[in-house]
């Protein structure tokens, strides 16, 4: 389900791997703060190849709140040293490959989250850049039916929706309720609850206009957050999946015995928190979902950015009303 339309689509790109330059554009902020401090700069210094890294060239990005909420300083504990070039997703080709990287080549058209842990030292150098370098284990090959906007879209989440289920001990015949079921994580938690691990029932949360959206990921039943309350109601699920901080209701809506994913905001037992632990191994995983269709990246329409808009593009995020990913295109 890609709600842009497909001319603003990336279905085609060229790269010349020829010739990496040492400098290039790239969004960066020299201090913690609102969406102002983010300055466009065209002399950052093109990151060096680790031997088990590939530079990739980027051909898009995409946003995640871990983004801003880091950019705001709440991550300051455990971030890397500032300057920061923000951005964990990319979609891109590969033009320089480390000594050790045996899986990947020049050419190789990839996607993925370039941080492994995405609070614990994320990269300096991240993917809101014409370059970024990354560790081969963190990639994947792009799904070939999807465009790089489409690919950009998707590791962060779809890692976050993945890990969360498995975490969740989720499978076969098992009912699930998802919170915040349109944002960015939610609308794949409701595609691969159903698709990849065969829930009996998915219901998800919404306002009223993205009702439709969440029944056509595969939502049995979606609920209007600005008419009803999910406490109210008579279900009960095995998983509830928390995208949005609601957890002491959360913990209300369980049955007996089952789990709930906090991603954000108070845990309430027997709910738990996780944070995403990149791996190019799911993403190679989940590709024949993605490759027969049965999982679509869920674009924003107010996007494609391109790369001179990124404020806009955050400002935007930010709002807490975008409708699956914001993505950054042509970088
Ligand atoms: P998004 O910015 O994509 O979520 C936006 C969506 O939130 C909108 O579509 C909006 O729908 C919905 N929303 C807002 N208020 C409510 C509400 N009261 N009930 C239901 N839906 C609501 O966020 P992401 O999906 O990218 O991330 C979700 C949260 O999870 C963030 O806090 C993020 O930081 C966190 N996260 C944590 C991770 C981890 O590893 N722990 C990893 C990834 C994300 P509407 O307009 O209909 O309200």
């Amino acid at each position: 389900v890609s709600a842009s339309s497909s001319s603003k689509s990336a279905t085609k790109t060229t790269v010349d791997s020829s010739t990496v330059p040492s400098q290039m554009k790239a969004w960066m902020y020299d201090e913690y703060g609102g969406v102002d401090v983010l300055k466009f700069s065209s002399d950052v210094t093109v990151p060096s190849v680790e031997d088990d890294q590939v530079l990739v060239k980027v051909v898009a990005a995409a946003l995640n709140p871990v983004d801003f909420k880091r950019r705001l300083g709440k991550f300051q504990a455990t971030d890397s040293a500032l300057p920061t070039v923000p951005g964990y997703d990319v979609a891109g080709v590969v033009v320089k490959v480390g000594k050790k990287v045996t899986g990947l080549k020049v050419g190789d058209e990839v996607y993925g989250d370039i941080s492994e842990k995405a609070l614990d030292g994320p990269k300096q150098s991240g993917s809101l850049a014409e370059y970024t370098a990354v560790e081969e284990k963190l990639l994947a090959l792009k799904p070939k039916n999807l465009d790089f906007v489409q690919a950009a879209s998707l590791p962060l989440a779809i890692e976050t929706a993945y890990e969360g289920l498995e975490r969740a001990g989720f499978s076969e015949g098992k009912s699930i309720l998802v919170l915040n079921g349109a944002g960015g994580v939610g609308s794949l938690v409701i595609q691969l609850a159903k698709q990849v691990f065969g829930a009996s029932k998915v219901a998800a949360t919404s306002s009223t206009s993205k009702l439709e959206l969440l029944k056509s990921l595969g939502a049995d039943l979606a609920i209007d957050y600005t008419k009803e309350d999910f406490e109210q109601l008579p279900d009960k699920y095995d998983v509830v999946y928390d995208a949005i901080g609601q957890g002491e209701k959360a913990a209300k809506v369980v049955k007996e015995g089952g789990s709930v994913v906090v991603l954000t905001g108070a845990v309430t037992p027997p709910g738990f928190r996780f944070v995403v632990t990149s791996t190019g191994s799911t993403l190679t995983k989940l590709n024949p979902y993605l490759e027969s269709g049965k999982v679509k990246a869920v674009i924003d329409k107010n996007g494609p950015f391109p790369f001179d808009r990124v404020k806009e593009a955050f400002s935007y995020l930010e709002t807490s009303r975008a409708t699956g990913k914001v993505v950054v295109y042509p970088v």
